[in-house]
């Protein structure tokens, strides 16, 4: 996801090649050839992986994809849009970009558990969106003109700060000693980009205490896949930048999530199930005369007093009716 893929080169260079082909193996199960071909219909841009499918392709891989995301998941999109090429060509021409979104890790992190020694590792975490910034584009390959001779070069982007060509293909222009380069908006290409803040769930908070929030960037087709109130579960790696002051970098870092996956939370009611010993007990409690100073006491009971403030919460809870 607009990341350095191989970039490290060295030994990992070299050893993408036979894990790609690999993969591609994995994507030609029916379950994800299934998926792909139902992308390509829907013109998706990504396809679900479920984690636990790839533990039981490849165990290895799978635990080295949570300890070093930022170097595999771009040869397991690689592999992604090979299988891609072969059940749609026309469509796999068509996309800027594809990728294989993985969900469901075996465990969640706690967004206040999120530290220093998961950077750069695949994390999961659930909460509710709490913000959402405007969706804008973020360069993705950037075209670049020598103000010299007038050529132009194409950049991929994969850091925070544009990356310039180096110096000017034509060693006979003076930009191939004095580089200068101009972007061209029209002819770079754009991905969407939006940031998100994920807040801890209430019912995860210790008593007392204040959510906490993580920053989240989506980008892509993981832009506006939920809005602010929604609960959701993130797959993302930990990234980091560094803070500064207005004259020099800081040593300290702020921590955010760069998407990988983010799938809507089923919401809780959903699975409450009432049996009928549940409905006697209700129905039993109904008769109680003194039940609503009950559900009042019962409302936040580690905070003390203002009962009407509590009752009012209660009647918002149960009362009403939807609007028509
Ligand atoms: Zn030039």
């Amino acid at each position: 996801m607009g990341r350095p893929d191989d970039c490290e080169g060295g030994w990992l260079g070299l050893a993408t090649i036979p894990l790609e082909e690999k993969l591609v193996s994995f994507f030609k199960s029916e379950k994800y050839r299934e998926l792909l071909r139902e992308a390509a219909v829907r013109k998706k841009r990504s396809i679900p992986v479920e984690f636990n499918d790839l533990i039981k392709f490849d165990e290895t891989f799978a635990r080295n994809l949570v300890a070093s995301p930022n170097n595999l998941l771009g040869v397991l999109n690689r592999a992604c849009l090979r299988q891609l090429q072969i059940e749609d060509p026309e469509y796999a021409a068509s996309v800027p970009v594809f990728a294989a979104r993985i969900i469901s890790l075996p465990t969640a992190t706690p967004i206040r558990e999120v530290r220093s020694e998961h950077l750069r590792k695949l994390v999961m975490v659930d909460g509710m969106i709490s913000k959402a910034s405007a969706v804008k584009p973020i360069l993705k390959k950037g075209v670049f003109r020598c103000r010299y001779c007038g050529m132009t070069q194409m950049v991929e982007q994969a850091s925070h700060r544009v990356s310039m060509p180096e110096a000017c293909l034509d060693k006979t222009c003076r930009g191939s000693r004095r580089p200068s380069f101009e972007l061209v908006p029209e002819e770079s290409t754009y991905i969407d980009y939006q940031v998100i803040g994920v807040q801890e769930k209430p019912e995860d908070l210790p008593p007392g205490q204040l959510p906490r929030v993580i920053e989240v960037r989506a980008k892509d087709d993981l832009v506006d896949v939920a809005r602010p109130g929604d609960r959701v579960i993130v797959v993302g790696v930990v990234d980091s930048v560094q803070e500064r002051t207005v004259e020099s970098p800081l040593r300290t870092f702020k921590i955010y999530l760069d998407a990988v996956s983010i799938e809507p939370a089923s919401k809780e009611p959903q699975a409450v199930h009432i049996s009928s010993e549940d409905e006697k007990l209700f129905k039993k409690m109904a008769e109680d005369p003194f039940i609503i100073n009950k559900l009042v006491e019962s409302i936040a009971p580690s905070i003390y007093g203002l009962d009407h403030i509590k009752k009012a919460i209660l009647l918002l809870l149960v009362g009403g009716r939807s609007k028509t």
